[in-house]
């Protein structure tokens, strides 16, 4: 019988160590492999991803070719411009292929398409191999050991994969990969409907476009920033599976870290190194595994004895929220990813974005008297103005960066909804969507639905507040000083309040606090707060207990009140 012609279809997971689904690949013993990532128009011209999130995929994808290339010097990652529903049916005929490949993806547009591509896998006579190995266990399986409900908890997470059994131990890499086979693409390419093909002036071949699929050197390179069209990143965070199996490595030396880890005790101010692992990005797009990387850490926990830290607050405990996300979205589907159908997020009359009638010109009046406000709220939450320097400081820190501490990420996000500005939390998921470099659609939307008190926590009166939640870690303000320089040389005792500092210590410190930040901005300034703190926690917490209190989740036992209490 003739041997397998095997496509291996890389996607979540730019690696070779402890991949499954490659393992099934080169179980098969292929006569031909072809490592292919596909250029889905999808993700370029659709997904809301930020030039820092892209730099850190193709710093990926160009260390797992050269890892490709060290295993077998004629093959490398081929990259093919054209979404994969359309190009594989092509590839099938063209390649003479006998199977395809992947990691399985739970992710709502990944489903799609997959469920599309294997339909023409089985219309062209292809196998279609899928296996799980983006969380610790397979989300689809916790879904069906939980009843079919999605866990929204931990203790759900952990009694549904109690039944499934143990973490499956990591997989090594390959030795070795076989050849690529011919790469014909003598068909027709099929042209993107969401925007003009940005490389039609590069094209060599226009007539067929034969080019334009492999790459406008017809070589199947990986992109660059400059052929997707964006400006240079500005993240100091570099990607690929080498790096992060050292950085991994590091973590693992320093064994009391590992073993005593307690996310709760750990500082959102702390920079250069930062105080947690910083593997998200890495996990996100499958550079490291999260079985290789929960079995390291547990290894030394079990070795550590009584003083190592257990989950929730320790390290393993963090992959085990993961993977509650995953299975959570995996059960609700696309609709986990905002409240409009969704049965387990909590309905908010949040203030909502703005919109003029056209007819009339003026607010429609489906909307909250205050949206207009709080749009200007949200717009200064989103570009670091809001007055609150400890916020200014990470929503910079954000953009610039990709990344910031998941308290950090607590206090912007509380902030923006039930802890001060009262906004929509899907309008933040979104602008982390853009800016994070390990954006996870489960992982975002729930941990906003976390913060927001609209799913997983409900405890509403516990707030962060924008002075003296930073005051705690960071009494000098040295993150502040970093990230919104204007303040770089103020007293301490004003680095969180600014607009409290006589005009005497705001000349001394170089800085006048005045304007919103927004509009005619002058050197020198900072902008000044744009709302009360007090009063505006004060109106979020009475609208949260009016939110909770009208009925609308009838018996829902989850339903706390209470006072104020920081967190
Ligand atoms: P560590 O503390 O070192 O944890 C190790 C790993 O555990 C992380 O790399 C991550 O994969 C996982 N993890 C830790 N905390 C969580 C959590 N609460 N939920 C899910 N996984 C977790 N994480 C993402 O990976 N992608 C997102 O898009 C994302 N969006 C978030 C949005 C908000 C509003 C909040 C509050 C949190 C979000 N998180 C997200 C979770 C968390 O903040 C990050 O995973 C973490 O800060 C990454 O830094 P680290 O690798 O140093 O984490």
């Amino acid at each position: 019988m003739a041997k397998p012609r095997v496509i291996y279809w890389f996607r979540t997971d730019l690696r070779l160590h402890d991949s499954p689904a490659l393992k099934a690949a080169l179980d098969l013993e292929p006569a031909v492999l072809w490592p292919v990532f596909t250029w889905d128009p999808h993700y370029v011209y659709r997904a809301r991803g930020g030039t820092n999130r892209w730099q850190f995929l193709l710093d990926c994808q160009n260390d797992l070719s050269e890892s490709i290339t060290k295993l077998n010097p004629n093959s490398k990652l081929f990259v093919l411009r054209e979404g994969p529903q359309t190009l594989f049916p092509k590839l099938f005929k063209a390649w003479k292929v006998t199977h395809l490949v992947f990691e399985k993806d739970t992710d709502s547009y990944g489903r799609e398409r997959d469920e599309a591509v294997a339909e023409a896998a089985e219309k062209a006579g292809v196998q279609v191999i899928i296996r799980s190995g983006r969380t610790l266990w397979d989300s689809e399986q916790v879904v069906t050991k939980h009843g079919g409900k999605p866990t929204m908890s931990m203790t759900a997470l952990l009694s549904a994969s109690k039944k499934i059994g143990d973490v499956p131990r990591p997989i090594p890499s390959p030795k070795q990969l076989p050849d690529p086979g011919e790469m014909p693409v003598d068909f027709v390419q099929h042209q993107p409907d969401t925007k003009p093909d940005i490389n039609a002036e590069r094209r060599t071949n226009n007539d067929t476009g034969y080019k334009h699929i492999a790459g406008p050197c017809g070589d199947f390179a990986i992109e660059t920033l400059d052929e997707l069209g964006f400006v240079p990143a500005t993240t100091p965070h570099k990607g690929g599976e080498t790096r992060a199996l050292k950085a991994l490595d590091a973590i693992i030396k320093d064994k009391e870290y590992t073993a005593t880890f307690e996310k709760p005790k750990t500082s959102p101010a702390q920079f250069d190194p930062q105080s947690t692992t910083l593997l998200s990005p890495f996990l996100h797009f499958g550079a490291l595994s999260v079985r290789e990387l929960y079995w390291r850490v547990q290894d030394v926990v079990n070795s550590y004895g009584s003083a190592a830290s257990a989950p929730p607050a320790s390290l393993t405990g963090q992959l085990i929220f993961r993977d509650m996300y995953f299975a959570a979205q995996a059960a609700i589907g696309p609709h986990f990813q905002q409240t409009a159908g969704n049965g387990h997020c909590r309905f908010i009359p949040w203030h909502l974005p703005s919109r003029l009638d056209p007819a009339t010109g003026l607010t429609t009046g489906d909307y909250h008297v205050d949206s207009e406000q709080a749009d200007e709220w949200f717009r200064r939450w989103k570009q670091g103005v809001t007055g609150f320097p400890w916020i200014d400081a990470l929503m910079r820190q954000l953009r610039h960066d990709g990344w910031i501490h998941h308290l950090g990420r607590h206090s912007v996000a509380c902030f923006l909804t039930r802890g001060g500005c009262y906004v929509d939390w899907e309008r933040g998921a979104e602008v982390f969507e853009e800016l994070l470099l390990d954006h996870e659609p489960a992982c975002n939307a729930g941990n906003w639905q976390w913060l927001s008190c609209t799913a997983f926590f409900s405890q509403y009166f516990r707030c962060y507040s924008p002075i003296s939640f930073g005051q705690k870690w960071d009494k000098h303000g040295d993150l502040i000083r970093r990230w919104v320089p204007e303040l770089q040389n103020l007293d301490a005792k004003y680095i969180y309040e600014p607009w409290k500092a006589p005009i005497q210590d705001q000349k001394k410190a170089g800085v006048r606090v005045k304007g919103d930040g927004l509009r005619d901005v002058e050197v020198g300034t900072y902008p000044k707060p744009m709302f009360d703190f007090n009063e505006r926690r004060d109106a979020c917490l009475a609208a949260m207990k009016t939110a909770y209190g009208v009925g609308l989740y009838g018996d829902d036992e989850r339903v706390s009140t209470g006072t104020w209490r920081e967190m």
